[in-house]
């Protein structure tokens, strides 16, 4: 699973969409010349794969979770449950960047809706 991907995903709201980004340096790449505007090169991952690499890298971050608040529950030393307590708050932003990635991603050519503020320069 690959929390690093985020940083590749580079948007700027003035220019025309990007077809996809570079698989090898993150660079944008743009129809219909699809050369990544960095390293010239064609290798590119559309956004509907970036999308479901996030969906796919959501779903053991949530099964992961359902599985910490069920030990949670049964948890009853102190020490223990400050570590199941810790585990969940490190994983829910995670989850929940993942998923709002995956929408932004889903809904790029939908005029407005990628206009995230968090993922908007
Ligand atoms: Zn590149």
């Amino acid at each position: 699973m690959s929390t690093e991907i985020q940083s590749n995903l580079y948007i700027d709201p003035q220019a025309q969409a990007p077809a996809g980004y570079c698989e090898r340096c993150g660079g944008e790449l743009y129809a219909p010349s699809l050369i990544c505007s960095r390293c010239q090169r064609r290798e590119f991952l559309p956004l509907k794969e970036l999308s479901r690499s996030y969906r796919a890298a959501a779903q053991p971050l949530r099964k992961r979770l359902s599985q910490l608040r069920f030990a949670l529950e049964e948890a009853e030393d102190p020490e223990q449950i400050w570590h199941i307590k810790r585990r969940i708050a490190e994983l829910t932003p995670m989850l929940t960047q993942m998923n709002e990635l995956a929408e932004l991603t889903e809904h790029y050519y939908d005029r407005g809706y990628w206009r995230n503020e968090k993922y908007t320069l």
